[in-house]
């Protein structure tokens, strides 16, 4: 973000302002963190600010300071419409596209607010009127932290702040371990902690609060694994009645493509989890080195992402689906095959 947008900012905060902070849809810990991180910074200047999530996400999310607060557009629709019709700014934070944000787009693109974006996803569209992108960065969340820098306001960040913008680094970079994790990243995370981030109490929010039900799902889920040595790819299908046996809630499948990922020799996995109330097969992507499951993902799936972390979806059933990525795997051999 240059100078000269950083000082239109500055003025633009200088005087209390209706804001309104919108992550994306299916909301992962880097865009509840990064807006509730952005939130608590805002209160402290004395604006009005809203939080509306277009849909809920999952219970180990639900913990971070004034979470509670945060209007879900699927839920409250008329609610949430006036607060956007009266904001003067719009934060969007996390995705770079409105369509990422399902049914609030029409009202979002038709708001007159002034529209900043905060996001580190790779070919940014064009709606803000501010936009600090960034592909290198690790999340969202590390951007919050700069951007408050950039208005010289570090100094005001406490420990609410600091716990939301610890928890989406934390998550988004796979615990500090995803090559987007810089140096800058762990100087950020340091200063995080400083500030009064629990890193193991936010740790164990996040990823020790397992149900048996999703132990057990995960185990369904990898006696699904499957492997294709010769495309150094694997993949996991879960059906939605194998979810159903398993007591399925949202949020359960996060990091469930992380195990294809890890098995020796492969670079490239999937999972394929079907949905009966969105009539879709919802897919995740994670790849390694610089084959880019956000081109495939752009291309066969009507998704998008990043290199090595992508999303999207397949109006085919289950099987179709997957062997439409069975079918599509020879066109990547020259990235694939070994
Ligand atoms: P996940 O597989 O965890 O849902 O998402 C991986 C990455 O891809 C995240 O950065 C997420 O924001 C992005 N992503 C997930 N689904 C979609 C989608 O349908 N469209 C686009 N453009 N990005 C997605
Ligand atoms: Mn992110």
């Amino acid at each position: 973000m240059n100078k000269d947008d950083i000082n239109s900012i500055k003025t633009l905060l200088n005087s209390p302002k209706a804001i309104v902070i919108i992550p994306h849809k299916n909301p992962d810990g880097d865009a509840i963190g990064s807006a509730l991180g952005l939130y608590h910074y805002l209160k402290q200047n004395n604006h009005n600010v809203s939080i509306i999530a277009p849909n809920d996400y999952p219970d180990f999310l639900k913990w971070m300071p004034k979470e509670s607060s945060i209007l879900k557009y699927d839920a409250q629709k008329e609610d949430c419409d006036a607060v956007i019709y009266h904001a003067d700014l719009i934060f969007t934070l996390d995705f770079n596209s409105l369509s990422r944000i399902g049914d609030m787009e029409t009202i979002v693109s038709n708001s007159e607010a002034i529209k900043i974006m905060i996001d580190h996803h790779q070919q940014p569209d064009d709606y803000a009127t501010y936009m600090y992108s960034d592909i290198s960065m690790s999340s969202t969340c590390e951007m919050v932290y700069n951007f408050i820098e950039m208005l010289d306001e570090a100094n005001k960040i406490d420990r609410d702040i600091a716990t939301c913008l610890y928890t989406g680094i934390m998550t988004d970079t796979g615990s500090f371990r995803f090559p987007s994790t810089t140096s800058a990243t762990h100087h950020i995370v340091g200063q995080l902690i400083q500030k009064g981030a629990n890193n193991s109490e936010i740790h164990n929010q996040i990823y020790d609060t397992n149900s048996y039900a999703r132990l057990q799902l995960l185990g369904r889920a990898l006696s699904n694994l499957k492997v294709i040595p010769e495309y150094r790819t694997a993949y996991i299908s879960l059906s939605q009645e194998e979810l159903n046996t398993f007591d399925f809630k949202k949020g359960d499948t996060e990091g469930f493509v992380n195990y294809g990922l890890s098995l020796k020799g492969i670079i490239f996995a999937a999972i394929f989890i079907e949905s009966h109330q969105d009539n879709i097969i919802k897919i995740s992507l994670r790849s390694k080195g610089d084959f880019s499951v956000n081109e495939l993902s752009r291309t066969h799936f009507n998704g998008g992402g990043h290199t090595n972390a992508a999303g999207g979806r397949s109006e085919l059933n289950l099987k179709e689906t997957i062997d439409k990525f069975i079918s599509i795997l020879p066109q990547y051999k020259q990235d694939l095959k070994i």
